[in-house]
């Protein structure tokens, strides 16, 4: 193709594609027309209930009520955490409420199967970390590992693309994919009610395979924090048994209501 620029041939490949493969977004039902995101338009990405301080510097939940009239801080301990910190999770970063577009994406990802969402995912965790984590520099980044038979049956593990994105956004090492492993299966926390039940069911279901976390700050990435037991199990076994120094998680999502009180 003597005379035709390589810019301008791209974007007439761009322009054929974009009207031979019309995308559109899973929200609204607009048109894409560039492969930015591919998923969702910028309209209904940024409409997402993201969540922005003030927020509580423990569990990452937002503040919704304004404090008192004069100077309120960004980050301070929810009433939650006040009276009952977490033992084991010393702090949760959370990107996105568990709610409109946000909960959108993540069952797209996770049972759409459109695992190139996980890179759209793990920038806004990546941006939420540089935000609020006052520069942490983990010295382990871990999935919340799946049970094999979940891992064969799905193809790929959500938070292991979540955390190869953070990583590779925050200059984080790789992600340490067998340090940690779900020892048997699980149902949905969401699904049960009980608080006893819920913990009795992620009770025991971790492992770690060796004393490489012994002394270290572990960072846990998991597409979505419901009711907590999940991280909270993993942080246990992380502190307990891997004898690590701090564990924090980071999520796309998180629910606001219930976390702890339920
Ligand atoms: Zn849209
Ligand atoms: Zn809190």
């Amino acid at each position: 193709m003597a005379g035709v620029s390589r810019e301008a041939l791209d974007s007439w490949v761009l322009a054929l594609k974009n009207w031979l493969l019309p995308i559109y977004c899973k929200r609204c039902g607009d048109r894409l027309l560039t492969e930015e995101n591919g998923f969702f338009c910028a309209s209904c990405w940024a409409g997402a209930p993201w969540i922005e301080p003030p927020l509580c510097d423990r569990c990452g939940r937002p503040h919704f009520e304004m404090v008192g009239l004069g100077y309120a801080p960004e980050y301070y301990p929810c009433a939650d955490c006040r009276e009952r910190p977490s033992p084991y999770l010393d702090r949760v970063f959370a990107s996105a409420v568990y709610d409109e577009v946000a909960s959108d994406a993540v069952k797209l990802l996770k049972f759409g199967r459109r695992v190139k969402l996980a890179a759209v995912m793990g920038s806004a965790m990546a941006g939420t970390l540089r935000r609020d984590s006052a520069g942490l520099r983990p010295d382990a980044i871990v999935p919340v590992p799946l049970y094999r038979t979940r891992y064969r049956e799905r193809g790929f593990n959500q938070s292991a693309l979540l955390a190869e994105t953070v990583a590779a956004e925050c200059g984080f090492g790789p992600p340490d994919m067998t340090g940690l492993a779900r020892i048997r299966p699980t149902r949905a926390q969401s699904g049960i009610r009980d608080p006893r039940e819920r913990r009795d069911n992620v009770r025991g279901a971790f492992a770690v395979a060796d004393d490489r976390f012994r002394g270290k700050a572990v960072l846990l990435v998991d597409d979505v924090m419901t009711t907590g037991g999940t991280l909270e199990e993993c942080a246990r076994v992380l502190k307990r048994a891997g004898r690590a120094a701090a564990v924090y998680a980071v999520v796309f999502a998180r629910t606001v209501k219930g976390i702890k009180d339920q």
